[in-house]
């Protein structure tokens, strides 16, 4: 009986799912995707293999280019449309500046030893005056990993609905700081 009243007001962690999960992309829509690449950029960067992908575990696809050290790629739906950037890193000699500090995609307050600098290449004309923005993100792109680990008990008791709930707060705001990067960088006035 008094069970039945707590869970009766009890909001229910599944009427706010974060919503579908990240479709699978093929190629050619990856290469169309990139939006402060030039066509030969586009057409040259190495893709990982898509089919060894799990979609379902991501938020956005990021990996890094290898044959290109330099470069570095990352791509999400933006209101359902493929939409893509080029990263660049500054180090030259491993390809990538990793420091310590917070990815400022995923948050994690864990994983905080591995972030690095990623500076993008505006879209449209701005980009070709030279124009950039970057940000710091989760060197090898585990965001979406490090949002889905199991809460802690600090952090959410012994309550299976209050873990559901801080790991959809999660992922809502890592979808929503990655997409709001890439929206600014494709913007392209
Ligand atoms: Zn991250």
């Amino acid at each position: 009986m008094h069970a039945h009243d707590v869970e009766a007001g009890r909001w229910h962690p599944n009427d706010r799912k974060p919503k579908t999960l990240m479709n699978s992309l093929t190629e050619k829509q990856i290469r169309a995707s990139l939006r402060n690449a030039s066509k030969r950029e586009a057409a040259q960067a190495t893709l990982p293999d898509l089919d060894a992908l799990d979609w379902a575990q991501l938020d956005y696809l990021g990996w890094h280019d290898r044959k290109a050290p330099l470069s570095s790629y990352v791509v999400l739906e933006l209101d359902g449309v493929p939409t893509g950037i080029l990263l660049r890193s500054s180090d030259a000699k491993t390809g990538r500046a990793r420091t310590k500090g917070v990815c400022a995609w995923c948050e994690d307050v864990v994983v905080t030893d591995d972030v690095s600098l990623y500076v993008a290449r505006r879209g449209g004309a701005s980009g070709r005056n030279g124009n950039t923005i970057g940000t710091l993100i989760c060197t090898e792109f585990g965001c979406s990993r490090n949002v889905r680990r199991r809460p802690t008990f600090t952090e959410a008791g012994n309550d299976p609905a209050m873990r559901e709930l801080i790991t959809d707060r999660r992922i809502a705001g890592l979808r929503e700081r990655a997409a709001r990067f890439v929206a600014e960088v494709g913007k392209t006035r």
